[in-house]
């Protein structure tokens, strides 16, 4: 059901949801040896484009596991599609999105009940079914044969959209042997030539060209291909937009494939978001964003083992015990564990995973002293047999009151791809909707939108990127807060406090 909001700091119109909305924060100060908190409220007109363009998602790494899996499960769902499986009859869904299968707390009905609502129902969003999928992929195989080459999908679904997937062709894509592992050489049968500038040049025309034949309003652009190597960050090289521009042209051999899709994209005028760990946001990348107020997102989907890390360690820190030793063993046996089981390549996601309870452990200044933080130590194994099933075993060793302990060990089997693909979905419709969404302060003459550094999809994101000198957050329960207020102050809500004061005062 549509949520319509009855207030009048709210308006309709043709074209805009208008909200005025107070922003409450706190500012902190220090005097002699106290600390001086003091409400702040900025009033904030805040607009939202009601019409949703036509989206067209491009991927980079189209053929692989997350990719083939994404394109099948918008046909899936598009088409309603069911399948037998020795459990019964299994339907299409999208179990594991936040946009389509979570709810929000809207409010208390007239008998004080709760009353829950799609978080899609909030505000206009672009609605899967409609979306449009191309991509790029250093192999040629076809969707339909890279889903059977994936071996995350039931056949029987496989064989309802072999027919549509079997035209569904990855474009050439960069392929540079030095960023990813060199176990991936043998897919790389797919690959533009020529040098970095007529790469990018040849990324931008793919761009365009999906646009003109596929009529879509709006692209962004998402790489979910092998992680590679961290790039180093070279000055005069990749360290301002400028100098950037310029290795490129020169063909500088420190540029990576990830770094040129994220350039070629900007450039376009579309948004890229990262779903790997290497940093394709050298600062050449994140200046160019900002230059031209185009969006960008990342790093790395936070899925499975970091998700839980980030939910565990806010659990325990928030309950005054003080982790001190976390230990994250992998195994998976897909090609993205292939891909990782080469060293430099392994390290983009041990730096990836590393930080990911910082914000944490830093929070809290009776457990930990400044600078101080838990042992953490990620391993990744490859073992071909269970495939994209992953097995993460954690080990959490926390001290407790008067020098107790307590371990936690936490055992976790997914399918990884059946994790990331739902990601990728809510990164692409939170995205597009930020795109609609404007602010202003109260006496400022023009909107603005959000920073180019897309920080509101921390949620989806195992590393986080957020603009220059802002906090990264890391606990799970407030990266989805943050996108639930955000959406609630879009329609003139305020965030719900979980207080029920109506139910607790007389
Ligand atoms: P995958 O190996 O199945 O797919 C990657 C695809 O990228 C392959 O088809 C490969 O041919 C292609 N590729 C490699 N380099 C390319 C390039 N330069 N241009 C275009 N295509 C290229 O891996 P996957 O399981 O789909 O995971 C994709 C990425 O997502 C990996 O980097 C992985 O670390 C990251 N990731 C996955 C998860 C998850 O699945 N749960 C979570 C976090 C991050």
């Amino acid at each position: 059901m549509e949520v319509v909001v009855n207030s009048p700091n709210v308006k309709y119109t043709s074209n805009y949801i208008e909200s005025n909305y107070d922003y409450h924060t706190t500012k902190v100060g220090k005097k002699e040896n106290k600390l001086i908190a003091t409400p702040h409220v900025e009033h904030l007109q805040i607009r939202t484009g009601r019409k949703v363009p036509k989206l067209g998602v491009m991927l980079v790494g189209w053929g692989g596991n997350n990719g083939s899996t994404f394109t099948a499960a918008i046909l899936a769902n598009k088409l309603g599609l069911s399948w037998p499986t020795k459990k019964g009859i299994q339907h299409a869904n999208w179990f594991g999105s936040i946009t389509q299968s979570s709810t929000v707390r809207l409010g208390g009905d007239s008998d004080g009940k709760d009353v829950y609502v799609p978080i899609s129902n909030l505000l206009p969003m672009v609605n899967p079914d409609d979306i449009e999928v191309d991509g790029w992929d250093i192999s040629k195989l076809n969707i339909a044969d890279a889903c059977k080459r994936a071996q995350v999908l039931e056949p029987f679904l496989q064989d309802q959209l072999r027919s549509l997937l079997v035209d569904y062709k990855p474009r050439p894509s960069i392929y540079n042997p030095d960023f990813i592992a060199a176990n991936q050489s043998d897919r790389a049968d797919n690959v533009i030539k020529g040098t970095k500038k007529q790469q990018v040049e040849q990324i931008m025309k793919d761009i365009e060209d999906f646009k003109t034949k596929s009529g879509v309003d709006q692209v962004i652009v998402l790489w979910t291909a092998n992680t590679e190597r961290f790039a180093d960050i070279i000055p005069g090289t990749n360290d301002t937009a400028a100098n950037l521009e310029a290795a490129i042209a020169n063909d500088h051999p420190e540029i990576s494939p990830s770094t040129l899709f994220a350039w070629a994209s900007v450039k376009s005028n579309c948004t890229y978001i990262n779903g790997s760990p290497q940093n394709t946001f050298v600062p050449g990348v994140i200046e160019l964003a900002e230059e031209l107020g185009v969006f960008i997102a990342g790093d790395d989907f936070k899925s499975g083992q970091t998700k839980l890390k980030s939910v565990l360690v806010d659990f325990l820190v928030s309950a005054g015990i003080k982790p001190v030793s976390i230990v994250s063993y992998n195994h998976l046996g897909n090609n993205d564990g292939k891909n990782l089981s080469a060293p430099q390549q392994f390290r983009s996601k041990e730096i990836s995973k590393s930080n990911v309870v910082d914000d944490m452990v830093e929070s809290n200044r009776i457990l930990y002293e400044p600078g101080e933080k838990p042992d953490h130590c990620v391993v990744i194994k490859y073992v071909p047999y269970v495939a994209d099933s992953k097995r993460a075993m954690d080990e959490y060793i926390s001290e407790i009151m008067m020098g107790g302990h307590n371990t936690l060990v936490v055992h976790n089997t997914c399918e990884d791809s059946l994790l990331a693909t739902p990601l990728i979905l809510d990164l692409v419709v939170l995205a597009e909707l930020c795109s609609r969404i404007q602010f202003k302060k109260r006496g400022e003459a023009v909107f603005c939108t959000f920073h180019p550094v897309l920080s509101i999809l921390s949620y989806l994101c195992k590393a986080p990127l957020v603009p220059n000198n802002t906090p990264v957050i890391n606990a799970l329960c407030k990266q989805r807060e943050c996108i639930e207020n955000v959406l609630r102050a879009c329609i003139g809500l305020s965030p719900d406090s979980n207080m029920l004061l109506e139910h607790k005062v007389p």
